[in-house]
């Protein structure tokens, strides 16, 4: 186990918008916590279960030394949280960030058991990471790197116990180097050991835009609760990631909503007209920004968050609408394509005002739902077309969303408080039934 100090994040995530209140909880975890005990209140969680459910079953923390290029060995710090396996193998990516920490993967695995447990997937929830700047490493070194996690954390992983998938930087390429480490490690195929790997080692079709297009499914469902016409729909993206990148596409081509704002780390666009979505991708492939996109203005990334759109998509980071920003948002639908952007202070304004907001765990539960079709179809040795994961896909999505619609109508409660009460009860009662917690 290392001491190393974990840098905090809790600072640096936060964009330098205005001043943040100083009493407001910016550590993910303590967030991650803070949304259950609401929820728990809520819903009448027993105090057992709550106080087992707070906390994660396994945290694993490990060196990884890596050969560099140049000689010498660099040593890696590398987690992987097991939050809770009631409902099947834990099951969660592995993120690879100059600022990832121990209580980041925490909230992100508690995360993860809420959003296998919400699409009703049968999986535990888990996260990985390992604090490196992948910016700065070389394909080799990411190689040995990525093995190297795989060697470390390979007793508690596997098939039938926990999953790893991509998050933040770690990339199809990577899968193929895990799978293929564990493969030797168990001196047999282990396509199963990890999902989001590229097609020709046992990906699945629709893999890639899971994500993005499980939210899409959801901004359907909710657009029809507030019959609201997607057609000619403003909408707003922060972020312009995989999930960013493709919900620009997909929103355009399966509703022709217009897009009239995007941004990256460096900041964002706006285009009254809309912004032309293969036109912008070939730009910030270029440029490696969106800013400067010709016919575009500049904006902030604060600036887009505020913007007078129909549909705000927020795609990057954690803790961005907040209690300081949170009354300016103007959307009537915010789709939380990013994991924890949203502070529990935010969630009370943005409900107070009206928005539809359609928390992370239900609104990003397309990527780990495709992640379990390719599992299936890793273990039955047998592949789905693309069009027979979507509409497996759509089915799991509506069904989630219109769980939660109905919690949310029966307790009246916010949406992100429903989604709990729906993912905690589905995960408690495993809990029960095996006898864990009386
Ligand atoms: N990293 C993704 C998420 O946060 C996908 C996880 C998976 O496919 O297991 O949902």
């Amino acid at each position: 186990m290392a001491t190393t100090k974990q840098p905090s994040r809790t600072t640096k995530t936060a964009p330098a918008a205005k001043s943040v209140a100083k009493t407001e909880e910016l550590n993910p975890f303590k967030i991650a916590q803070a949304q259950l005990d609401k929820a728990a209140k809520a819903m009448g969680l027993e105090k057992d279960m709550h106080a087992y459910l707070r906390e994660p079953q396994r945290f694993l923390q490990v060196s990884i030394p890596v050969r560099m290029d140049r000689g010498g060995t660099k040593t890696f710090q590398g987690f992987r949280c097991q939050y809770n396996d009631a409902r099947g193998p834990t099951k969660g990516g592995i993120r690879y960030h100059p600022e990832e920490t121990a209580d980041t993967v925490k909230a992100l695995a508690a995360w993860m058991t809420w959003k296998c447990a919400v699409a009703d997937i049968p999986y535990g929830g888990g996260k990985g990471g390992v604090i490196c700047d992948p910016k700065k490493l070389s394909v080799k070194e990411l190689e040995r790197l990525s093995r190297g996690w795989v060697r470390a954390v390979h007793q508690i992983v596997g098939t039938y116990k926990d999953v790893p998938a991509p998050d933040v930087y770690t990339t199809p390429q990577v899968m193929a180097w895990m799978m293929d480490e564990m493969s030797v490690i168990h001196g047999a195929n282990e396509p199963g050991f990890i999902t989001g790997k590229p097609l020709a080692l046992g990906g699945s079709a629709g893999r890639g835009d899971a994500t993005a297009k499980g939210g899409m499914y959801h901004l359907r469902e909710a657009a029809k609760v507030l019959k609201l016409n997607l057609k000619g729909a403003t909408v707003a993206i922060q972020g312009f990631g995989n999930a960013g990148e493709y919900a620009h596409k997909l929103v355009t081509e399966m509703f022709g909503a217009k897009v009239v704002a995007v941004s990256d780390s460096k900041g964002g666009v706006y285009s009254a007209a809309g912004l032309d979505f293969a036109k912008l991708r070939e730009f910030k492939a270029r440029k490696g920004q969106v800013q400067n996109f010709p016919g575009s203005k500049k904006i902030t990334n604060a600036e887009l968050l505020e913007l007078k759109v129909d549909v705000l998509i927020p795609a990057g980071i954690e803790n961005q609408i907040r209690s300081d920003n949170a009354a300016n948002v103007k959307a009537k639908i915010v789709l939380e394509l990013a994991n924890g952007p949203t502070t529990p202070e935010a969630d009370v304004i943005l409900e107070k005002n009206g928005v539809l907001h359609i928390p992370d765990f239900l609104a990003n539960s397309g990527g780990v739902t495709v992640s379990y079709f390719e599992w299936v179809q890793n273990l039955y040795g047998y592949y789905w077309t693309a069009e027979e994961v979507y509409e497996k896909l759509d089915k799991k999505m509506t069904s989630a969303f219109n769980a939660v619609y109905a919690k949310r109508k029966e307790l009246k409660v916010d949406m992100r408080v429903a989604a709990y009460a729906v993912a905690v009860g589905r995960v408690a009662e495993a809990v029960k039934l095996r006898g864990i917690v009386a």
